[in-house]
């Protein structure tokens, strides 16, 4: 007999968890989740739940939608006849608790030949009732959600409950919508009130196939397996899991693949599906088994060439790399080492992206406070780090987040006001402190009162490719369209427009009308020959002295992971890594992560402060520790040194709304950029490796046929479009090389056609050396799959464009991978400029049309009733009469007649200033500005 029961939330938990042990230990061991005490974080997702719950609550009540009805378990009878009682057309109940219908869920469960499964009263949040005019009920279920995203987990939940209420409520008088609901939080601000449009549907359709067959077919078997039998797999999910205790004992004493710190779900299932393939020596746990048959070379090759893709997952998952030595090719095996020895291991691969040194090291921490939806940075703090004797860094400065910006800017300011040319490096601790800093950038030049100044150095010295950006296209933007106004034939340009041109220039106004003009002409010419033929600043030369893109902020637990295997089984925190690494009896421990939030929740500021100066300092300590262990004998780890402090970046328009359009333009490509750049610094280990076969005559030229040997090919093709978007590289046996994708700039030729010409090729010449001679620009022409069953082999068709001496050799491996191509972004920036530049000359003759009008104020492009009764009557009788036409044989007729979305669209056209009509080919899209 079953000891407990599972409720929804334990379902919905499973799935967020993914682990058949969790739901196993609910449902039969005696001491269940709720004996163990909530971390601060856990309960502060919680208190963030209960308050959205209740502003919706109170939201509901003050516009009359809501019905609350005791919190006690209800009788079917009494829930009817409260919602029948009610005379509203369209409310909400809340309270609801109900007994989930056993017998019902018995047939259910005895279709599907298992044993029942008991489950605890439901409460779903909300029973939204419509009445019909017939006088029927329909319903759905509405459950609160204080997340950013529905996700899957909630739909397991709201599912359950829907699945009751459809037992319990008496048909055919009430009937299900069809539909079930998610009501998420406002997204704009914390003061921001529920609305309708947060209400997120999902048809029951799409939820019922897979969900009904969880609950009735699987959920009752993995209940039914004996203990110790579930799946389950101790991963960084665990941290707060009630049984977390016991599970991180066993992995270690069962040698599970857990052993591994932070290896995710999909990460074990690679691990877990070579293991399947292996032949086992018996008696051995995971780990040694892996690490016995990495030690054998004929072992691990025959695997290798069997199960390709199994192989290059899993080595990948394990950090399992080749190295070339005397004996030949061998595996090396850090983290299996670690997890085997329980002694910290390195892991002897490169490092592009953790500096070996730097001058000054500004270090910020970040508190985010999950109980806070629309401000997640609760708390910050800046640490300057220096040993050189000609700086002296400023104090450590904490505040809220209000702050961060001001204090960044200073902190930046003081740097760049030195004489000496100083190597600085900004460093972050974790990913998810990372993202929130860039976020924070992002929003701020885009939506706050911070001061220009302060945004521009902030994002010039922090976000990464800022600079190149305006390395880039800043000399394009600024030639071209001052150039276009110049230029233009009418009216001549005015004294007053050479000065406002020379001030936008940055040049000196205050000379002679005649003087201005030469200056503003001259600067234009060398902005001209610059753009034309880029010459490299000293931004550029810098960033070719680096190897690959040094991140602006880098990420310590990244480089920590990426260097060092640490014998920490499930995950590791800076609290848990600072122990094995920084050793200094003198300073109190490093604070973890609940005892500061703990302080930030109850005010205790000088506590907190302290705290947070306290974990700058351990992130310091550990970055430094983990460099002298990565110099300990192999001084070429750390391939680069650090960069020099800039903070350009393009921000040249002075209209509020231009100049965040003309950020979100620059954010869009940065983001495109930072996310190729992670994945080249890695060696692109996601990417297909196709093998070349041979080159055929094709309609366009040569081609090159190539087959895919692994990883998957997620790649659409257009054969009208010949951007050639992806790159390849050989794909080396060990990864020693320094990967030459990081080392290509995207941004030269982002905009180019390729084949290049003789006037784009010069931008080809700005590219590192080993790109020109080592990578191919790649069109993609053909995908398909040849011969059948094991044999089966997905082929691939190829131009290639080089531009050096590179040369694809039969049978040898490349790895395919995306480039960035962008023929826009110059366009847009251009236009924004021009629109800003024509704004503060007075010039912008429209201020009526709809483009303007889009940009500075779009509302006014809102619904205008200019469609009479007489326009739509007259409308439908040339429908009508088209139709008649058809039905006498007409075929003519037939394509003058408009289908209803057709003559809706053509409707809202007539009735708003601006409609966007979208559609695929044929669907009256393309015409739609002619109705
Ligand atoms: S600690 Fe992890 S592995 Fe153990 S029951 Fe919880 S989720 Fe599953």
């Amino acid at each position: 007999m079953p000891k407990g029961r599972l409720s929804a939330t334990n379902l919905a938990t499973y799935y967020h968890l993914n682990c058949d042990l969790y739901l196993h230990n609910v449902y039969h061991q005696s001491s269940g989740p709720e004996s163990v005490l909530a971390s601060q974080v856990v309960q502060a997702h919680f208190n963030r739940g209960m308050d959205w719950e209740k502003l919706l609550f109170r939201w509901l009540d003050n516009h009359c939608l809501l019905l609350p009805i005791p919190s006690a378990p209800i009788q079917a009878e009494d829930l009817a006849e409260r919602i029948l009682a009610d005379s509203r057309d369209h409310f909400f109940v809340s309270g609801l608790t109900l007994r989930p219908p056993q017998q019902a869920f018995h047939e259910l469960f005895r279709e599907k030949g298992n044993e029942d499964v008991t489950f605890s009263v439901a409460k779903p949040d909300l029973l939204e009732i419509f009445r019909t005019a017939d006088g029927m009920v329909v319903w759905r279920v509405v459950d609160a959600k204080s997340s950013e995203n529905v996700k899957a987990s909630h739909y397991v939940q709201i599912y359950f409950y829907t699945l009751c209420l459809t037992y319990i409520l008496p048909q055919p008088r009430f009937r299900p919508s069809g539909s079930t609901a998610v009501w998420l939080p406002p997204s704009e601000s914390s003061h921001s009130q529920p609305s309708f449009t947060d209400l997120k549907s999902i048809n029951l359709s799409l939820l019922a196939p897979s969900l009904h067959t969880f609950l009735f077919g699987r959920l009752p078997r993995i209940l039914e397996q004996p203990n110790g039998e579930p799946n389950w797999h101790y991963n960084p999910l665990c941290r707060n899991c009630p049984y977390e205790d016991a599970c991180r004992s066993r992995t270690l004493v069962q040698g599970a693949v857990g052993s591994i710190p932070n290896l995710s779900h999909a990460d074990a299932n690679s691990v877990q599906n070579l293991l399947n393939v292996v032949q086992p020596d018996s008696g051995l746990s995971d780990i040694e088994q892996l690490h016995v048959v990495f030690q054998n070379q004929t072992r691990w090759k025959h695997l290798e060439k069997a199960y390709p893709t199994t192989f290059r997952k899993a080595t990948k998952a394990l950090g399992v790399a080749k190295r070339k030595g005397k004996t030949g090719v061998t595996m090396s095996t850090p983290l299996l080492d670690s997890a085997k020895s329980g002694e910290i291991q390195l892991t002897q691969r490169r490092s592009f992206t953790c500096p070996r040194s730097e001058d000054i090291a500004i270090v910020v921490s970040l508190l985010k406070d999950p109980s806070i939806r629309a401000v997640p940075i609760a708390y910050f703090c800046v640490s300057v780090f220096s040993n050189t004797a000609s700086y002296k860094p400023p104090k450590p400065a904490t505040g809220k987040v209000d702050q961060m910006v001001p204090t960044l800017a200073s902190i930046i300011r003081s740097i760049l006001s030195q004489t000496s040319i100083l190597s600085t490096q900004c460093y972050v601790f974790s990913s998810a402190e990372h993202t929130a800093l860039q976020s924070h950038l992002v929003e701020a030049a885009l939506a706050s009162d911070h001061s220009d100044a302060d945004i521009r150095m902030c994002i010039g010295a922090l976000a990464s490719g800022a600079s190149l950006l305006q390395t880039t296209y800043q000399p394009l933007i600024l030639s071209g369209v001052f150039l276009s106004f110049l230029d233009r034939p009418h009216p001549v340009a005015t004294d007053a427009e050479f000065r406002l041109y020379a001030e936008r220039l940055g040049l000196n106004v205050s000379g002679s009308p005649e003087e201005i003009r030469c200056m503003v002409q001259a600067k234009l010419e060398a902005l001209k020959a610059e753009a034309n033929t880029p010459s490299l600043t000293p931004e550029d030369e810098s960033r070719r002295t680096l190897l690959g893109q040094v991140p602006r902020v880098v990420t310590v637990k990244s480089e920590v992971e990426k260097l060092l295997a640490l014998p920490m089984p499930g995950y590791w925190e800076l609290e848990e890594c600072a122990k094995v690494l920084v050793s200094e009896p003198s300073v109190p421990e490093c604070p973890t992560g609940d005892e500061m939030l703990s302080n930030c929740i109850t005010g205790s500021v000088e506590q907190l402060e302290s705290q947070l100066k306290l974990r700058n300092w351990y992130v310091y300590a550990t970055l430094n520790s983990l460099r002298t262990r990565a110099s300990h004998g192999r001084p070429d780890l750390l391939v680069n040194p650090g960069r020099r402090l800039s903070a350009n970046c393009m921000d040249i328009c002075k209209d509020e709304q231009l100049r965040k359009l003309f950020f979100m333009q620059q954010f869009e490509v940065l983001t495109k950029l930072v996310e190729l750049w992670k994945t080249r610094i890695e060696g692109c280990p996601d990417a297909p490796v196709i093998e070349f076969q041979n080159i055929a005559q094709g309609s366009r030229g040569l081609e090159y046929c190539f087959i895919v040997t692994a990883g998957a090919l997620d790649m659409a093709i257009e054969k009208e479009k010949s951007f050639y978007e992806y790159i390849i590289v050989a794909d080396h046996e060990d990864d020693e090389d320094i990967p030459v994708e990081a080392l290509f700039d995207d941004l030269t030729i982002a905009g180019s056609v390729i084949p290049l010409n003789n006037f784009t090729r010069k931008r080809w010449d700005f590219q590192h050396p080993a790109v020109r001679d080592n990578l191919a620009l790649v069109d993609l022409q053909d995908v398909s799959i040849r011969g059948r069953g094991r044999s089966k082999v997905t082929a691939l068709t190829l131009n290639l464009w080089t531009g050096g001496t590179f040369q694809v050799e039969v049978g040898k491996k490349y790895r395919l991978s995306p480039r960035l191509v962008d023929f826009n972004i110059t366009k847009v920036l251009a236009t924004l400029f021009e629109l800003d530049v024509r704004a503060g000359a007075g010039d912008v003759e429209q201020p009526d049309s709809p483009f303007w009008q889009l940009i500075k104020n779009p509302r006014r492009l809102r619904h205008v009733n200019t469609v009479t009764d007489d326009v739509i009557q007259a409308s439908t009788s040339i429908q009508r009469l088209f139709r008649e036409i058809h039905d006498l044989g007409n075929e003519s007729a037939g394509a003058l007649m408009l289908q209803a979305s057709q003559l809706q669209a053509a409707k809202r056209i007539l009735s708003n200033q601006l409609s966007v009509v979208w559609g695929p080919p044929g669907t009256f899209s393309r015409d739609a500005h002619q109705p």
